[in-house]
């Protein structure tokens, strides 16, 4: 066994976890590597070969349709493909690597595929190198009707397992929390990113831009260290004692009884602080309402809407959004409506940078009117907020507003009952909404104040990016004085507004929102206990004398320096 190694990244998601490696490989479909047992080996490779089968019949199927539609030239452009299923150096390679090596299909086909694709890149000739195309076509055509017949024995791993890869998509992380995924490592990314704001929910410890976990395998024994943010490989018998026994302490902290649910979320001179919880998929609402949670603050619909791969119909949308707000039990919650970005790119969804959130919906208005008549018809079971994400101008609100009375309008014509008064919000998450969010006001009833995406467009820098995330600073002047602006600008309106970024899920961080008048957050569940205590332990009346101190100093590093004392009280 080869010697144990540190390999250093960053912390995304605390907690410890021991396992074996299993890599993902292709982000854009969930299947990753692992070694089979022996008698699994028949299996896999009948599982391979209904794929080669299945990719090979509709590649005949297109063929035919294209003789029909356009004569036979360009049907030429499928047999590329279809050689390639009858190539021996690939499809033998790959059963042979299967029933050798004991791994699985996807597996193989990715070492088979690796070579041909080196071998390729080496060619001088042009057109050759361009069929690499046909390959890496045929390679995703593969993995695909794989992934719609995976082994049954996959649906759970037989260890505890920590996923590893380049990037790992929330997505990605969310369809395989079942399968006994225990931590997650990823080579590039950021705390910030969306990935790490998903392990967080799902209490999964995660570190990441641990660059050298390139030459980890998977099988390769691991552990994570979501305290100091790094991956141990390969550790030695008394590493993985010392972290045993420490797993085991946590365990036993996490079952004593933390701060009470129902302790109400007050600041020590008597100021009530309303504290809600961001989730991410809907099972999270039941755990949220039993911490005693007062609302859901923020639903990130979108890790729904798009689980499955493809798009849900509007039956079943409707009934996952009332079981939410039956699972609420009265308390109101706030349906973000989906917000594709760069990170939460799913197959088939333009993901230029320039299309996020309600701009994406206006670009593709049956997917946003199919959401809010779910949300419409749902909202008879419970106390709806609808919010729109990263809108930017008066008129992207006006052309939302159009869309929801066509959609009221619809359901009127069905006779389908829905709430008359769900509440219509925005996000503050771009520069420009902060600065005119006193107009935006005169569009919408409540607002939700996104630090996350704010902080990353005010101090240009990308929040899944780990290169740069050091210059992501809540503490910076710039942000300081930006939400002091937004209180001002937002104040007179009386429109009530609530943080939802990660911001406010950092005690000394949120403890700036309170000084600066923001009393209404949400968090997420991992980090609700701390800043509930956090709220009880301080006094509005000192943050906002600390806030007024803090607007006036220059920089980020005393800035932090001072409101850490204040808050840790050091
Ligand atoms: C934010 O930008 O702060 C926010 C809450 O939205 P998300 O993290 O989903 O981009
Ligand atoms: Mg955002």
């Amino acid at each position: 066994m080869s010697e144990q190694r540190i390999i250093h990244g960053v912390v995304a998601s605390v907690g410890t976890a021991i396992g074996k490696a299993v890599r993902t490989f292709d982000p854009l479909f969930v299947s990753f590597n692992f070694k089979l047992r022996p008698d699994q080996v028949r299996k896999e490779v009948e599982r391979f070969r209904g794929s080669v089968e299945k990719s090979r019949e509709q590649l005949k199927r297109m063929q035919n349709e294209l003789k029909r539609k356009t004569g036979p030239e360009s049907s030429f452009l499928i047999d590329a493909h279809l050689l390639v299923l009858q190539d021996r150096l690939f499809v033998d390679r790959i059963v042979e690597k299967i029933e050798t090596e004991y791994i699985n299909s996807e597996w193989a086909i990715q070492q088979v595929s690796d070579d041909l694709f080196q071998a390729y890149d080496r060619l001088n000739d042009e057109y050759l190198r361009e069929r690499r195309g046909d390959l890496d076509d045929i390679v995703r055509r593969l993995l695909h009707n794989l992934q719609a017949k995976p082994l049954p024995s996959f649906k759970k791993l037989s260890y505890d397992a920590i996923l590893i890869g380049k990037v790992v998509p929330p997505s990605t992380l969310f369809d395989l929390r079942s399968h006994r995924i225990v931590g997650l490592a990823t080579e590039t990314g950021s705390p910030l990113s969306h990935t790490a704001i998903m392990a967080r929910s799902l209490e999964i410890p995660a570190v990441v831009g641990a660059a050298e976990l390139a030459e980890v395998t998977s099988g390769d024994p691991l552990i994570v260290d979501g305290e100091r943010g790094v991956v141990i490989w390969m550790p030695s018998a008394e590493t993985l004692a010392q972290y045993k026994s420490h797993d085991r302490d946590g365990r036993k902290l996490k079952k004593k009884p933390g701060i009470s649910a129902s302790a109400p979320s007050v600041t020590e001179d008597q100021v009530q602080v309303s504290l809600g919880a961001n989730i991410n998929f809907s099972e999270e609402v039941r755990a949220a309402i039993g911490y005693g949670c007062e609302s859901i603050g923020l639903y990130r619909t979108e890790f729904d809407f798009f689980r499955e791969g493809k798009q849900p119909d509007e039956e079943s949308l409707v009934a996952d959004y009332s079981l939410v707000l039956n699972s609420a039990k009265g308390a109101p919650v706030t349906f973000r409506t989906i917000d594709v970005g760069l990170d939460k790119s799913w197959d088939g969804v333009n993901m230029s940078p320039g299309v996020r959130g309600l701009r994406f919906c206006l670009e593709n208005p049956e997917i946003f009117k199919k959401q809010l008549r779910s949300l419409y018809r749902a909202s008879v079971n419970g106390p709806t907020r609808i919010l729109l994400p990263f809108a930017s101008t008066i008129d992207d609100l006006d052309a939302a507003q159009e869309i929801i009375a066509d959609v009221r309008r619809e359901l009127d014509l069905r006779r389908q009952p829905y709430d008359r008064h769900v509440p219509i919000g925005v996000m503050i998450e771009t520069p420009a909404a902060a600065q005119t969010c006193d107009l935006l006001a005169s569009r919408v009833d409540f607002f939700c104040l996104g630090t996350n995406d704010l902080i990353q467009y005010y101090l240009v820098i990308d929040r899944s990016d780990q290169s740069v995330v050091h210059l992501y600073n809540p503490f910076h002047p710039a942000i300081l004085r930006c939400l002091h602006q937004v209180y001002t600008l937002l104040r007179p309106t009386g429109k009530p507004v609530t943080v939802c970024g990660e911001m406010a899920a950092d005690p000394p961080s949120a403890a700036v929102l309170l000084g600066l008048g923001f009393t209404s957050l949400s968090v997420s569940l991992a980090a609700y206990p701390r800043i509930k205590r956090m709220i009880r332990s301080v006094s509005m009346g000192q943050l906002r004398e600390l806030a007024g101190q803090i607007l006036k100093m220059q920089k980020p590093k005393e800035v932090e320096e001072k409101v850490r004392a204040a808050v840790y009280r050091t």
